[in-house]
């Protein structure tokens, strides 16, 4: 059996280890159009920040392909699938054949319209999603310079905090009223932006860059919508990503914002599995199709691919949005539907910059956010993905700290057996 995966990261790394584990003589080829082997991509603004070094950035060992028999050829564009051949072809015009194709090729930066903006010409704009963008960025990064960047979602914040203490100013604008506007409510995102201005980043929010200005190969002002103009050495868009799924469209596969998979990750077309940032998943909580970008979804969605690619039959984890990050040391985890601050229950410490605010709805936990309570982030997350009824706990999770006690008696013997690896 001859295994391709286009994609060398959580979901094409995890779908060759779920092959693998039940194949052991299939080839299996992974390409990757990255110069590097498998990155932790969320690790690219710690590299920025000098606390990873390059050494350590790296997911996977050379040892784990060649342990495991998996031949990676990086440097190696995708550019078509021709079905009927059960062919991929490279943009250096080689043929790759099949007989099960994984895409697993994730997201690249959306670039909105800009006057004058022009990547493929300005030296000192730049996006921020791979290792590659964190080097040239880092080469490029002097004490005086002056950072603007687009977007206070968890990737502009993440560069921003990778840039913080080498660079003199660094100013984020939105054009949302808040930080992370998809993932939080006001109150939460209010604590996250105090605690990340008083390390001297400035936001503008609900305005935009609308035109820049510079040499041919510079920028050296932005120009906001509201009017402002503010003077830039480096410019960082961060603005969102869109999934990779032009390979699967041109070769007929269905998709819409992502590329669509069932339960066992199989896109429209047999024998092509899809997995990660590219693919439309089930929000469990909404039962909405929608693109969950986390690396423990891409992670699980390719070993389940992986494994059915080999004719074993499992399906992919129910799933819902999860974000779990650091900013400054502030630890922030939010999980599932969050909703407004005003229809849930908040319980703050403001003086801590702590905050736990529980998204209850007919008579279950459906989101939270917590911001320095991280210790029981698991419990809470255990709640909603098993749909607990919050009636049958012990207590009311509003009132107090949960703790496995929550749980009635015979609940709580079994989670704790099943912790322990007991029968
Ligand atoms: C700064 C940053 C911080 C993040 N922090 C977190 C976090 O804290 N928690 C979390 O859960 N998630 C985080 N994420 C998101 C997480 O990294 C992604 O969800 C995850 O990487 C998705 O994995 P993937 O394998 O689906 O796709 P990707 O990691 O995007 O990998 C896809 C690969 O396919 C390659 N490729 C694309 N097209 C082709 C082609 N035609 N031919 C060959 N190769 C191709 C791409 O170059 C890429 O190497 C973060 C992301 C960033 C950028």
């Amino acid at each position: 059996m001859k295994y391709l995966i286009i994609g060398n990261s959580a979901a094409g790394v995890n779908a060759a280890d779920g092959i693998r584990a039940n194949d052991k003589k299939g080839s299996i080829t992974i390409i990757s159009n990255e110069e590097f082997g498998a990155y932790g991509r969320p690790l690219i603004s710690y590299y920025l920040s000098g606390k990873v070094r390059s050494e350590s950035m790296y997911y996977r060992s050379e040892d784990f392909y060649k342990s495991r028999n998996i031949e990676v050829l990086l440097n190696t564009e995708a550019e078509e699938i021709d079905v009927k051949k059960k062919e991929v072809l490279t943009a250096g015009g080689k043929k790759l054949s099949y007989d099960k194709l994984l895409i697993a090729t994730g997201s690249s930066p959306f670039i909105p319209l800009v006057k004058n903006l022009d990547l493929s010409k300005q030296e000192n704009v730049f996006t921020f999603l791979t290792y590659k963008d964190s080097i040239k960025l880092k080469k490029q990064i002097i004490g005086k310079s002056k950072v603007v960047i687009a977007g206070a979602g968890l990737i502009g914040l993440k560069a921003a905090e990778g840039l913080f203490g080498q660079v003199s100013s660094i100013t984020v604008i939105d054009l949302a009223d808040r930080v992370m506007a998809s993932v939080l409510d006001k109150t939460s995102a209010d604590i996250i932006q105090g605690h990340i201005e008083q390390n001297d980043i400035d936001f503008k929010f609900q305005t935009s860059i609308c035109e820049v200005h510079g040499g041919e190969r510079n920028v050296n002002k932005v120009v906001l919508s509201n009017g402002e103009t503010l003077d830039c050495d480096i410019l960082i868009i961060a603005v969102g990503v869109r999934p990779n799924i032009n390979l699967a469209k041109k070769a007929g596969i269905k998709t819409a914002k992502g590329i669509i998979v069932d339960e066992y990750m199989r896109t429209s077309v047999k024998d092509i599995y899809a997995a990660g940032d590219c693919v439309e998943s089930v929000d469990m909580l909404s039962n909405e199709s929608k693109i969950l970008a986390l690396w423990t979804n891409a992670s699980s969605q390719g070993e389940t691919a992986g494994f059915n690619m080999t004719g074993t039959e499992i399906k992919a984890p129910a799933a819902f949005a999860m974000n779990a990050i650091s900013f400054f040391g502030l630890q922030l985890i939010s999980a599932g539907v969050i909703g407004t601050s005003k229809s849930n229950e908040i319980v703050t410490d403001s003086a801590e910059n702590k905050l736990r605010r529980l998204n209850i709805s007919n008579d279950k936990l459906v989101g939270f956010v917590l911001i320095n309570y991280n210790q029981r982030a698991g419990i809470y997350t255990a709640l909603i993905s098993d749909r607990t009824k919050l009636s049958t706990l012990e207590y009311d999770i509003t009132s107090k700290d949960i703790g496995l006690d929550v749980y009635p008696k015979e609940e709580r013997t079994k989670k704790i057996w099943n912790h322990k690896g007991g029968c």
